[in-house]
C-alpha cells in the first residue's frame, strides 16, 4: 500500500505519493513509544513542510470529519487541525458546524497567519 491513489489532481504533486504510510499514520499492529512516535510525526512534517501541495493538502483534511482525521497531513497533526479550526471558530472566522466546507476562507486565514508570522 502507498500513500495517495490520486482522489484529486494535486495529489499527483505530493512529495509523499508513493511513500510508506507507516511513515504519516504510524502502525497499529506494532507498539510505537512516545519519543518514536514523536521523532517519526516529525520526520514526516519535514516531507510536508517541503511538499508543493501541503496548502491544498490541509484544506482537504480540514473539511473532513474529525472522525476522519488521522495521521500528518499537510505537516500538522489532527490535533493540530482540530485546534485551529476550534481557533478559527472561536473567532467567528468559520461556522460552527462541521466540518467546515469553503476552502477558500480557509485559505484566506491560512495566508494571514503565514504573513504574521513571518512579520513577527
Ligand atoms: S503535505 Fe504531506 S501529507 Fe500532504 S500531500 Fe504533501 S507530503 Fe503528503
Amino acid at each position: 500500500m502507498t500513500l495517495h491513489d490520486y482522489r484529486a489532481p494535486w495529489e499527483r504533486h505530493a512529495a509523499c505519493a508513493g511513500t510508506d504510510p507507516h511513515l504519516w499514520y504510524g502502525r497499529d499492529d506494532v507498539y510505537e513509544p512516545g519519543w518514536q512516535a514523536h521523532q517519526r510525526r516529525q520526520s514526516a512534517k519535514a516531507v510536508c513542510r517541503s511538499c508543493p501541495v501541503q496548502t491544498e493538502c490541509l484544506l482537504d483534511e480540514l473539511t473532513r470529519p474529525r472522525s476522519e482525521q488521522h495521521g500528518i497531513r499537510g505537516a500538522t497533526t489532527a490535533g493540530e487541525r482540530a485546534r485551529l479550526l476550534a481557533h478559527w471558530r472561536a473567532i467567528g472566522s468559520i461556522p460552527q458546524h462541521t466540518p467546515p466546507s469553503d476552502t477558500d476562507i480557509m485559505r484566506n486565514l491560512l495566508e494571514g497567519e503565514a504573513q504574521e508570522r513571518a512579520a513577527s
